[in-house]
């Protein structure tokens, strides 16, 4: 089972909860930070790292001496990350999503493969948990190519073929980081909290996150604050609360010390285990069709 724990915006506690159903986990499992901009995981499964490497892409790199300035690159770029001017070639590696397109249409072999390097990889153990993070270079802005190779990563495909579960950990928001981040799930949950601003945000996500066909529920964290329409929109759209974490000093200033929540009290600790109960429950058809 693949499960991404997602949110439409920040400050919801997405990682808090990442963290709590990786250490509340009943089976072999990997947690995968993908929130490549800012990934906090770590800071809370404090994982003894074993290995990296750094993530690059395929940029186009251009040997201007052989060009004869004919444009089929450019006008083959949908993302104008190659133009030609007269006798002028201008290549922009920053906006390339190295599709490979301009290499393969050059007529004259100008177009040789250059790499970008992205960010970097990280994978090891907190304690019986897998872990995996990637991290963006500062200064790069394409966050979904490393997005992906995180997700393709040997630590991650191997893990999920030897029968680990997964969770991911979404980058917030509903851009194209998030939507690349939750593509590979089964389920997609989805953490919020009960004020107009999280009912807007989740609101938002459902709707970017419903064309992939996935499973979702919702995970309302601070429970008790703010107003209920979070839960008239998650009634009306038909997404199942799976879990309410409670407004509660004691947890606020557990998640402000870095600590994992399902660890600061008895209580969490049976939320986040009925949590996993639930997610199974939710995964069992799918299972099912898988093992038939
Ligand atoms: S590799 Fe693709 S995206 Fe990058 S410059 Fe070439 S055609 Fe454009
Ligand atoms: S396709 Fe090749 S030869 Fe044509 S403009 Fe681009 S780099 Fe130059």
């Amino acid at each position: 089972m693949k499960i991404a724990i997602a949110s439409g915006k920040g400050g919801t506690g997405k990682t808090m909860v990442s963290a709590s159903l990786a250490i509340s986990w009943d089976r072999p499992v990997t947690a995968v930070d993908l929130d490549v901009e800012e990934p906090n995981l770590h800071l809370f499964l404090k994982p003894v790292i074993s290995g990296r490497i750094d993530a690059a892409m395929i940029v186009p790199q251009v040997d201007e001496s052989k060009c004869t300035y004919c444009r089929e690159c450019a006008e083959l770029c949908q993302y104008k990350a190659i133009s030609v001017f007269n006798r002028v070639m201008l290549c922009f590696p920053e906006m390339c999503h190295g599709c490979g397109g301009c290499m393969a249409v050059c007529p004259t072999g100008a177009i040789t493969e250059g790499r970008r390097i992205l960010g970097e990889i990280q994978w090891g153990e907190a304690g019986a948990i897998g872990f995996v993070t990637g991290r963006l270079r500062v200064g790069e802005a394409m966050s979904p190519p490393l997005i992906r190779q995180v997700i393709g990563h040997p630590a991650v495909s191997t893990a999920a073929s030897q029968g680990a579960d997964i969770l991911f950990d979404a980058p917030p928001g509903v851009s194209c980081p998030a939507v690349n981040a939750v593509m590979e799930s089964d389920l997609i949950v989805l953490v919020t909290e009960p004020t107009p601003f999280g009912a807007f945000d989740l609101r938002l996500a459902h709707q970017a996150f419903s064309p992939l066909g996935k499973q979702m529920g919702v995970i309302v964290n601070r429970a008790g604050l703010g107003n209920d329409e979070v839960y008239g929109f998650c009634r009306q759209a038909g997404l199942p609360i799976l879990a309410e974490i409670p407004y509660d000093r004691a947890i606020a200033e557990a998640y402000a010390n870095g600590a994992v929540i399902a660890r600061s009290s008895n209580a969490m600790a049976e939320l986040f285990k009925n949590l996993v109960q639930t997610l199974r429950g939710l995964d069992a058809p799918r299972s099912e069709a898988r093992h038939a």
